[in-house]
């Protein structure tokens, strides 16, 4: 089976990890530092704070924004689960702006007239959480403009989107956002496994974030409120979590970032070879949007609805491991006993209904590619023929 995604480990990643095993900390050792200092080079961005997953990355980056009950956080419904479930966890409610058919990414233009409406009803969004869909950036400068105007907060969902390009600007450098989160499962730009990241430029938010990523517990002197400073002592000053990542895993982000620009231009070749594949088919490619160069997580086709299914059977039984990206999160059960109801965001149901993810990762032969291609092409035909002659 031929993997929608898959990590890329060269015998260096293997080597850090392996180091960290034969040295004095697995833990809060020196490593989580230092893969921070690179990862902040690298997305041009003052302060990152390394933690466990992608999915505590976003709650902390919420709770470091005073998200609780009472507010409104508002993202795409064509995301993993995690962009919404974060607002939830700080007990506030959640709310869905509808996406672009072309892009999957949250539509200005909806999100424009969401706020509209919100400002009357006074439901305005304490924060918003665009998501970079399947690695090209949204439109930040207009979501950010809005910001200003309505009084929000941004939190950019890149889990998919290390290594994109807005402007010029790398993902993550935070000029059009107040923190952007990243998540390096082995199925993301880079891996540790299992960990996340937020970059961020404004201080308070680092330190907050430091804080809640272990216990809410500081252990800067020049920070204490209340307890002597003698040598042993921290203070926990919020409830924070045990959101921290390992040595281990800080190790092998370090190393896997020096691989990421070479990652992103191979993911970048890979993906004009498939768009040059579909030019004269009925294979629908995402358009992508001047001035903004996307990291290629993922490579997602659309295809009529009515041979989706069909063409997902023929391809799995191919050989072609392809996949769907995403369920709109608001027709999952847990968020319709919520109250929320299909129709509910007609372009992300129209978006879901038609698309199909194809495999795409660095090892990807050219000639895996072509196959890949010609059988999405032909299971297409094959599909919209048995509907046309039923
Ligand atoms: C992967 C992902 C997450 C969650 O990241 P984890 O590291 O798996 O917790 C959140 N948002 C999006 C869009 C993702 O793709």
């Amino acid at each position: 089976m031929i993997p929608y995604g898959r990590q890329d480990l060269s015998e260096q990643d293997i080597e850090a990890v392996c180091r960290v095993l034969k040295s004095d900390y697995l833990t809060q050792g020196p490593e989580v530092p230092l893969f921070e200092q690179v990862l902040g080079n690298l997305v041009k961005a003052r302060h990152v704070v390394a933690v466990n997953s992608g999915t505590s990355a976003l709650h902390i980056a919420c709770l470091a924004l005073d998200v609780g009950p009472g507010d409104y956080v508002w993202t795409s419904p064509i995301s993993f689960v995690a962009s919404s479930n974060c607002a939830l966890y700080c007990g506030a409610s959640v709310d869905f702006v509808d996406v672009e058919p072309d892009t999957g990414n949250m539509s200005v233009a909806a999100l424009k007239a969401r706020l509209e409406d919100a400002e009357v009803s006074g439901k305005l969004p304490k924060v918003v959480i665009p998501v970079h869909f399947a690695g090209q950036p949204c439109d930040m400068k207009e979501i950010s403009e809005l910001a200003s105007r309505y009084g929000f907060r941004v939190i950019e969902d890149a889990s998919h989107g290390l290594g994109a390009r807005y402007f010029d600007e790398p993902v993550g450098s935070c000029r059009w956002s107040d923190m952007t989160v990243f998540s390096f499962h082995p199925v993301k730009m880079i891996t540790t496994g299992e960990g996340g990241a937020v970059s961020t430029n404004q201080p308070a938010l680092a330190e907050k974030l430091s804080q809640l990523r272990s216990h809410g517990i500081t252990r800067d002197d020049s920070q204490f409120k209340a307890l002597k400073n003698d040598p042993w002592v921290y203070e926990q000053q919020s409830l924070g979590f045990n959101y921290r990542m390992t040595d281990l895993q800080a190790a092998l982000g370090r190393s896997q970032s020096a691989s990421l620009p070479g990652f992103v231009s191979r993911r970048q070749v890979l993906a004009a070879a498939y768009q040059k594949a579909f030019t004269d088919s009925d294979v629908q490619v995402l358009t992508q949007k001047a001035e903004r160069s996307s990291s290629w997580h993922i490579f997602v086709i659309q295809v009529p609805e009515d041979c989706r299914r069909a063409m997902f059977d023929l391809l799995r039984e191919s050989g072609i491991g392809v996949n769907v990206h995403y369920i709109p999160i608001y027709l999952q059960p847990f968020y319709q006993q919520l109250g929320f109801r299909s129709g509910y965001c007609p372009q992300a149901e129209l978006f879901y209904q038609q698309a199909l993810t194809i495999p795409l990762y660095t090892s990807l032969s050219e000639g895996e590619l072509q196959q890949v291609a010609d059988s999405v092409i032909q299971a297409l035909e094959t599909t919209s023929s048995s509907i046309n002659s039923a």
